[in-house]
């Protein structure tokens, strides 16, 4: 049994037939002080008191203490790896950003992967979005792709997401995830019903990261060489095909193995087979953005490939695995607001949003300085800027150079041709209700264009059974926002709830028929209805 162990189980053994076998003579303490004897406390006599003198256990201990960063507060469970960015085909004609300026550039890059509500150590086979963030080490600076494995997303204003996350973590009092609080959210803002639709489809819940396509999600502006701006969106589909877990093997697997994502793309790379994606752009110009029939930066809408195709641009590889989780793939961090020259913002609400809670989060998690760790600093280029100081400088804080712009004394200055691209607003300062922008229009589409019969029937049952868990006013008014979407989707919903309704007024199982009928009661409140174990399942 132990030949047949996969590279992540056998990570030990490899590591010490490895890089391993050079192993440093020496132990030390943190601060590289040799240290004698690490298994026991230098104690005043074999029982004790232990001395404070024994640095050997206080630099341990107090460094145990503080191995914990705080948990990102979504995204927090996430895979990460390797790789490269290789330009496939010109799109300079739209973008002078140097990572495409010419076919066959390769790019190095790192990724994660993610479910979007649980904790670090929930399972990875839950139904919840998969985050897809891509970090490439341009040679003008970091470029960070933060997407997700759906192209539209459950809001389009960035003041509901503390509210809409809130809605979708655990109940302030119970501590439980709570199918009250997100379907309250869910049917109070219709405009998440084309992000909770592709959710409960069978893509809701990949099987593992390498089998779900990526996207940038937002529109972003592309800049050519000639300063011409069009909008853009970005795609990555997988080339190992779209493959989903059933709801079975989901929960089979959240008990068995929680970390099944994380091991298979160790796996697969560990074993040479390296995953890869496709990448696409589609572009959109000024003039069509004005005639687009709905908001072309609302979040919770696609393009349609068929009026804006996808154009290919080249393939991203994932060909190493990280080096040390914490150092590489827990301090990662990815900031929407990292764009080359010839990338911008489009003006979308959302994407305004992300450019400063991204940063900010960082600041607080790793620090103002965290851009100096390794996995996030810019190496393919050299910073050169007046930030100085605060905790933890990692380098040598640029040296003499001075710290002040302008100055008289040799320092970096700024380049015109750098400059972002001028753009025209005029519209009057308000705050625009956005909440009944078309809401049902593409959910319709998606339902009656491109679900097959089976793939309805299993979202309309994905749907039921996890709404069923929420108050019946709260079904209600879910299955009205679904109605609106579709006859046929909200009718199937309805007539599945009924029967979940109808199911749960029944006498309790037999098994509790041996219990007094207060204890029957009473356990019949406590698990009559419970949810089930995993998110949206
Ligand atoms: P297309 O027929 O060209 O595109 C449909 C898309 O749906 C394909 O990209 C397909 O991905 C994707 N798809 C298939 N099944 C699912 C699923 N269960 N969950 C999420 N995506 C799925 O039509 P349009 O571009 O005109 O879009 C029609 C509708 O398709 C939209 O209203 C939207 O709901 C949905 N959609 C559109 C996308 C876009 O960017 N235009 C992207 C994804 C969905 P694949 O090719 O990998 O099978």
């Amino acid at each position: 049994m132990a030949e047949n162990r996969d590279k992540a189980t056998d990570q030990m053994k490899i590591w010490k037939e490895g890089r391993g076998a050079q192993k440093p003579e020496t132990l030390t303490t943190g601060a590289g002080v040799p240290v004698g004897d690490k298994l026991n406390e230098q104690t005043a006599g074999p029982r004790g008191p232990l001395l404070v003198q024994d640095v050997v256990f206080t630099d341990e201990m107090g460094h145990f203490d503080r191995e914990r960063i705080p948990e990102r507060v979504v995204h927090a469970k996430g895979a990460g790896a390797f790789g490269y960015l290789e330009v496939t085909h010109d799109i300079t004609r739209f973008c002078k950003a140097k990572v495409f300026e010419y076919v066959g550039k390769t790019t190095p890059l790192g990724i994660r992967f993610s479910t979007v509500a649980g904790e670090s150590g929930s399972a990875d086979t839950v139904r919840d979005p998969r985050g897809f963030a891509v970090k490439l080490y341009t040679e003008e600076g970091n470029w960070d792709l933060t997407g997700n494995n759906t192209p539209i997303f459950f809001i389009r204003d960035a003041l509901l997401f503390p509210s809409f996350i809130h809605s979708q973590k655990r109940n302030p009092q119970t501590h439980l995830k709570d199918p009250d609080m997100m379907w309250d959210f869910w049917s109070l803002r219709p405009e998440s019903l084309h992000q909770t639709t592709f959710m409960f489809t069978d893509r809701g819940i990949p099987d593992g990261h390498r089998h779900m396509n990526g996207y940038g999600s937002h529109a972003f502006k592309l800049i050519n060489a000639e300063g011409h701006p069009v909008y853009c969106k970005f795609h990555f589909k997988t080339d190992q095909g779209i493959k989903n877990l059933s709801p079975e093997e989901a929960e089979h697997l959240a008990s068995t193995d929680p970390d099944y994502a994380i091991r298979d793309l160790y796996n697969a790379i560990s074993n040479g087979n390296f995953p890869s994606w496709s990448f696409y752009i589609q572009v959109m110009t000024f003039e069509q953005a004005e005639k687009f029939p709905w908001n072309p930066f609302d979040l919770t809408k696609v393009w349609s490939h068929k009026d804006y195709p996808l154009i290919p641009v080249g393939k991203l590889v994932l060909n190493r695995n990280p080096v040390n989780y914490f150092a590489e793939v827990e301090q990662m961090a990815f900031d929407p607001s990292n764009m080359p020259p010839g990338i911008e913002p489009s003006p979308d609400k959302m994407l305004q949003g992300r450019l400063f809670a991204y940063p900010d989060t960082h600041r607080h998690r790793l620090g103002a300085n965290y851009l100096h760790l390794p996995v996030n600093c810019p190496f393919s280029t050299r910073v050169a800027n007046y930030q100085r100081d605060g905790p933890m400088c990692m380098s040598d804080n640029q040296g003499g150079a001075p710290n002040y712009y302008p100055n008289s004394f040799s320092a970096p200055e700024t380049q015109p041709r750098f400059m972002e691209s001028k753009f025209r607003v005029s519209p009057d300062v308000g705050r625009y209700n956005s909440s009944d922008e078309d809401n049902v229009t593409q959910v319709r589409t998606f339902y009656t264009q491109v679900l097959s019969e089976q793939e309805r029937q299993r979202l309309c049952q994905n749907i039921a059974g996890h709404l069923k868990g929420a108050q019946l006013f709260i079904q209600k008014r879910a299955v009205q926002t679904i109605l609106a979407v579709h006859q046929d989707y909200g009718n199937r919903v309805q007539e599945l709830l009924d029967k979940y309704n109808a199911e749960a007024k029944q006498p309790l199982l037999p098994v509790y028929l041996t219990i007094s009928e207060g204890e029957q009661s009473k356990m019949g409140k406590r698990f009559g209805s419970r949810p089930r174990l995993s998110w949206y399942s």
